[in-house]
């Protein structure tokens, strides 16, 4: 039995398709991430779930109960969603306890709770302030422990780390898993961030104008994206289309200006149009006359600290980007450069934009 079940979920506000008949499952105890653009119907969808708006049609299970037609406060679910702001006239003890407070829970009981709560998200020192006495990630930590303190089965997080500035969003970041995994709470998350979505989930679904792009584990995801959208969406990628060609007994991507590089492996027969992910990672660089790879000019190099980013010109004029854990950059720009990469490294991005031989790619 899964924990939330989705069946032909949609929403639509006049003419738009917010949420376009979305099907899925998640698992007792698993944290989902639902990643998408802007206005790719997340928070609706996540609205839907925690019924604080009903779908056009479609149906949601929560364990085996239909809820599609149940109030919010009677699916069990925490939530932490921008619209939901602390009580700015309660401390944060107050604000904790409101609901268990709502729920008639007795007194000893609540103190003994929010006061887990509060240590979970670590801050019991600061239980007598109030919200505009704390910074913003004391304040999320705070509308966490609200969202836990009732022992939900579900929670539900839209965006709770947007507002943070980058240091103590990793913070929250690594709080927020270690509670999650502490409780075995069955969580989705909505997401814009790419690095939050790949480093926090178990799955990850990925929205595309209300509908599911692809569904899966991180690395499933950005290893083996099924579509452009997703090969776009998830990390830095190189996306090349060209035709199928044979180098011998190799394969090779022939592109437009008739320059040709090394793939794998594709099940496509030679001649049909391909589209192919190359992960800026995977682009090994070699001073120029190095022994096989493409021949390239360094266009860019932009120093991150922890890697390189270089932005090269093939001979053929195709752009490539490649980012190697240099430690100071090793190129700099106008240097002619050798291209390497491993053909398994190519993956065929199965795009039915395309025409291609065989289904099967
Ligand atoms: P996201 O959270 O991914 O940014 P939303 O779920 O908020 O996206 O919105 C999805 C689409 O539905 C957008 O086009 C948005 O404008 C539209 N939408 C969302 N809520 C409403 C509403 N209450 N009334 C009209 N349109 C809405
Ligand atoms: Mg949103």
């Amino acid at each position: 039995m899964s924990a939330i079940e989705l069946r032909q979920i949609a929403k639509s506000y006049g003419p738009v398709r917010a949420v376009d008949q979305v099907s899925c499952t998640i698992s007792e105890g698993e944290f989902m991430t639902i990643l998408g653009p802007s206005g790719s119907g997340k928070t609706t969808m996540l609205s839907l779930i925690a019924g604080l708006i009903e779908p056009s049609s479609g149906r949601i299970l929560i364990g085996d109960r239909d809820v599609t037609e149940l109030p919010t406060a009677q699916r069990n679910i925490g939530l932490v969603f921008q619209s939901y702001a602390l009580f700015p006239n309660m401390t944060v003890e107050g604000n904790v306890a409101f609901p268990l407070k709502v729920r008639h829970v007795p007194r000893p009981e609540i103190r003994r709770r929010v006061e887990e709560a509060l240590r979970l998200v670590r801050l019991t020192e600061l239980a007598g302030r109030r919200p505009s006495q704390l910074s913003g990630g004391q304040q999320q930590r705070v509308a966490l422990a609200r969202a836990i303190v009732f022992e939900p089965g579900i929670l539900l997080l839209d965006e709770p780390l947007a507002a943070l500035d980058r240091k103590l969003r990793d913070e929250v970041r690594l709080e927020l898993r270690r509670i999650q995994r502490t409780l075995g709470v069955t969580t989705i998350l909505v997401t814009h961030d790419q690095d939050e979505a790949l480093s926090l989930s178990d799955r990850l679904l990925v929205l595309h104008r209300g509908r599911v792009e692809q569904s899966g584990t991180p690395d499933e995801l950005y290893l083996r994206p099924a579509t452009r959208f997703v090969a776009d969406f998830l990390g830095a990628s190189n996306l090349l289309e060209g035709r199928l060609a044979r180098d011998g007994t190799a394969n090779a991507l022939q592109l437009a200006s008739g320059s040709r590089l090394p793939i794998g492996d594709t099940g496509a027969a030679p001649g049909d149009s391909l589209c192919v992910l190359l992960r800026p990672e995977r682009i090994q660089l070699h001073a120029a006359g190095h022994d096989g790879g493409v021949n390239a000019t360094v266009s860019e190099c932009v120093y991150h600290g922890q890697s390189v980013r270089y932005h090269l010109r093939l001979d053929c004029q195709q752009e490539l980007l490649a980012v190697a854990a240099d430690r100071v950059p090793r190129f700099a720009v106008g240097d002619p450069v050798c291209a390497a990469w491993s053909p398994t490294d190519v993956w065929i991005v199965p795009d039915p934009a395309l025409s291609t031989g065989d289904a099967s790619i």
